[in-house]
């Protein structure tokens, strides 16, 4: 029995709560049924828009999306390694979510920052840590979109 929960149990974990690793990697979001403004994440106790504080509904948000706005950071934390692209990136839900970028060299992002802006990325997921149980901790990035 308690082989049988574990075997359950032993799959991948998402870094976020709202990141889904099935049937394929996305992001939730939820969609405010009183003035449809939707927000990443779905734990939200109230509508930053109108107020609402029920009448939530939960959206699966598109994996694809544009560079709003970035930045090259130089100093993280012990083991991070630096520079990377941090950014925020726009989903055609409406919803803008924090994100590093992948593909795009971080040095070459800050002489030429124009290539960033708009550029259309997809989400990825990668595996960055195992948990205590020996789980890997998956997160997600976005990488620039095939085209
Ligand atoms: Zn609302």
């Amino acid at each position: 029995m308690a082989e049988q929960a574990q075997a359950a149990d032993s799959g991948p974990r998402p870094i976020v709560p709202f990141l889904k690793l099935q049937p394929k990697p996305h992001l939730m979001g939820s969609k405010c049924g009183n003035c449809g403004l939707v927000l990443l994440d779905t734990s939200r106790v109230a509508c930053s828009r109108c107020g609402a504080t029920e009448g939530f509904k939960p959206l699966a948000l598109s994996d694809k999306g544009k560079v709003y706005v970035f930045s090259v950071v130089h100093q993280s934390f012990p083991g991070i390694k630096t520079p990377y692209i941090t950014a925020i990136v726009d989903l055609p839900e409406g919803v803008s979510v924090r994100s590093n970028i992948i593909g795009i060299d971080a040095e070459d992002a800050q002489k030429n920052p124009k290539q960033l802006f708009d550029l259309p990325v997809e989400m990825i997921t990668n595996v960055v840590a195992k948990d205590r149980e020996g789980h890997d901790v998956v997160a997600f990035a976005f990488k620039p979109s095939k085209k």
